[in-house]
């Protein structure tokens, strides 16, 4: 005995999490099982737990896959206290060690940190413990691994092992990048004989392999979970008033339970939580730009408090363990599906019914295409961020089960799963290859008769004949293509649009988020390749209205065609696209 509970002497199967105190271990270690049942009060491992932890004990690397609150921290905290020595685990999480050491402390495990926020007595108090044995646990912020005293430290005490959480952190492609996580291959180097267990919620291939090779992790075991988390229902509608949107949703479905809110910017961020707050939600902001002070402390409301509605950038929550988070919701577009599945992850931990719920409108793909023509890096990393956005806008604009989808994007194979929205109220594919045309012909004579671009906006007005100033100004209702769209709304256009780009039958150009035509556009205007949309779900009974001059488009499209096959020829010898379009008056009527 003599281990967990210190000094108790009685062996209780149930969790026996005493008050605060310091473990004195003194007899054997416990094993697996026993340290589940005693210190953590489990009574059985979950997912693949007890084949990881048999492989770390045994001295075996592991290289583990396993979904947000799948229990990956049990994985490395059990190995930890079987072998001799302590259990050094690198986490980017500095904002949470306090809090992870102070539960481990909690149920009796000796455990410590070392990162910036000590001061240089906190720092050699701890190093101290560690160096006397009394340490079963070292948190370590990976930037420590930089000094050189830390590694002498560490080899002057017994490592029982090296556990690397959030794993992908090490990934210059992902959404968490860290540069410290790099030097993690010194642990091999240095220590060769030590385990190391890597583990992250992060499941692409790609990452996957990043991992192993960027760590060393060649002769590692790889556990790789499920990573459905069939309690959570994902649903993604389009945004028309998004604010109202989240608050129809937090009112009719999640009154007074806890959720996240994510935004892309520290303005929105801001914006979002007061008009919560405004109408009486519990809503706190959390963004890099806020006092790391106020940031604390909205935190561990978020951790503490019943019904906290947590708006943040996607700064917050990696590695925030709170069980109860109902719901998960996006305002923006997020940049991956990776992101995506991480974030809403943090909903429904305990297994409960969530929900993540994205918004995600026009102005959103524009942006982020932007943001991705003027990134620093080079064009294969521009490549890489715009296949990211793709398979995330793909996701969106699906017609199948999202979480079928979703998975298979992370390469596991499954049936509908009768819980997202396109499951319970499949959205209607329509076909959409007229719209389709008139858009494109549209894009194609503003460049061609004016030698302009526009964003959606314009052409959007164009389209449904709104004499706008700018209209009157270019002189745009003289366009064969003015108004021959009236029969959508502009609502509607914007999901053609939309779903146009996302099927890569348009792009934007350009800093100011302009419309081009690709090189598949061609192929639309010419009737050759049919359009399928999806059909946004009637949200107010409108009357249909009849389009002005729908029987202008045809004729138009034909000559398009003309144009964009001569156009298409031209286009292996010229990049940039050209002034393409060389033809007299009467071709475009
Ligand atoms: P992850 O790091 O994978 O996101 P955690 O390690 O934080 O997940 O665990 C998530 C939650 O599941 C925690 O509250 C943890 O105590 C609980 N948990 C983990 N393993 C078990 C188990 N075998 N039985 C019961 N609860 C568990
Ligand atoms: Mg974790
Ligand atoms: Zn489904």
């Amino acid at each position: 005995e003599g281990f967990g509970a210190a000094g108790s002497g009685q062996s209780t199967s149930s969790a026996t999490v005493a008050a605060p105190r310091r473990a004195v271990r003194t007899g054997p270690a416990p094993t697996a099982l026993e340290a589940l049942e005693k210190v953590f009060g489990y009574d059985s491992f979950r997912n693949q737990q007890a084949e990881i932890i048999d492989t770390v004990i045994a001295g075996g690397d592991a290289l583990v896959l396993m979904p947000t609150g799948g229990g990956k921290s049990l994985c490395y905290q059990i190995p930890s206290l079987v072998r001799d020595g302590t259990g050094v685990v690198i986490s980017p999480l500095i904002a949470l060690m306090q809090d992870q050491v102070d539960a481990l402390t909690a149920v009796g495990v000796r455990a410590g940190f070392l990162n910036s926020t000590q001061d240089p007595a906190q720092r050699r108090e701890v190093e101290q413990a560690y160096l006397a044995g009394e340490l079963d646990m070292l948190y370590l912020a990976p930037e420590r691994l930089r000094v050189s005293a830390t590694a002498d430290l560490l080899d002057r005490g017994t490592i029982a092992l090296f556990a690397i959480d959030e794993a992908h952190c090490v990934s210059q492609w992902g959404h968490d990048f860290r540069p410290d996580y790099l030097q993690l291959s010194m642990l091999h180097e240095r220590w060769p004989t030590v385990p190391r267990i890597a583990l992250t919620a992060t499941a692409t291939e790609v990452t996957h392999k990043e991992i192993a090779s960027k760590l060393q992790l060649g002769e590692a075991k790889h556990f790789v979970s499920s990573f459905d988390r069939p309690n959570i229902q994902y649903r993604i509608e389009s945004k028309n008033q998004p604010m109202q949107q989240l608050l129809s949703l937090i009112r009719t479905e999640h009154a007074g339970d806890a959720g996240i809110v994510y935004c892309l910017s520290r303005a929105s961020v801001e914006k979002t939580a007061d008009f919560l707050v405004e109408n009486g939600i519990t809503a706190l902001p959390y963004h890099a730009g806020l006092d790391s002070r106020i940031r604390a402390a909205n935190q561990s409301r978020f951790l503490r408090e019943d019904g906290v509605v947590m708006v943040a950038t996607i700064a917050f929550g990696m590695g925030i363990d709170k069980p109860d988070v109902r719901f998960v919701a996006h305002l923006d577009l997020p940049k991956s599906v990776e992101g995506y599945y991480q974030e809403t992850g943090r909903a429904g931990r305990d297994g409960l019914p969530s929900t993540a719920w994205l918004a995600y409108g026009l102005q959103d793909v524009v942006q982020q295409r932007r943001m991705i023509q003027q990134s620093e890096g080079d064009d294969a990393f521009r490549r890489r961020l715009g296949a990211n956005l793709d398979a995330m806008l793909a996701l969106c604009e699906t017609i199948e089960c999202r979480r079928m989808q979703l998975l298979a994007y992370f390469g596991e194979n499954s049936a509908p799963c009768g819980n997202c929205d396109t499951c319970l109220s499949p959205p209607e594919g329509v076909d959409g290859t007229i719209p389709a045309q008139k858009l494109l012909s549209t894009v194609v004579r503003l460049l061609r008769e004016r030698n302009q671009r526009f964003g959606a906006g314009h052409i959007i007005d164009i389209l449904v004949g709104k004499t706008t100033p700018r209209i009157a100004q270019q002189g745009h209702d003289q366009l064969k293509t003015f108004g021959i769209g009236a029969d959508l709304t502009d609502q509607e256009w914007r999901g053609v649009v939309r779903q146009l780009l996302a099927q890569g039958l348009l792009q934007v150009t350009g800093e100011y988020g302009t419309f081009a035509v690709t090189e598949l556009s061609a192929s639309v205007l010419d009737g050759s390749r049919p359009v399928k949309l999806r059909k946004e779900p009637e949200r107010t009974s409108r009357a249909a209205k009849k389009s002005k001059v729908a029987s202008d488009l045809p004729a138009a499209s034909v000559d398009l065609f003309e144009a964009l096959r001569a156009w298409r020829s031209a286009e292996a010898k010229e990049q940039e696209v050209p002034a393409y379009i060389i033809f007299g008056d009467a071709t475009l009527r």
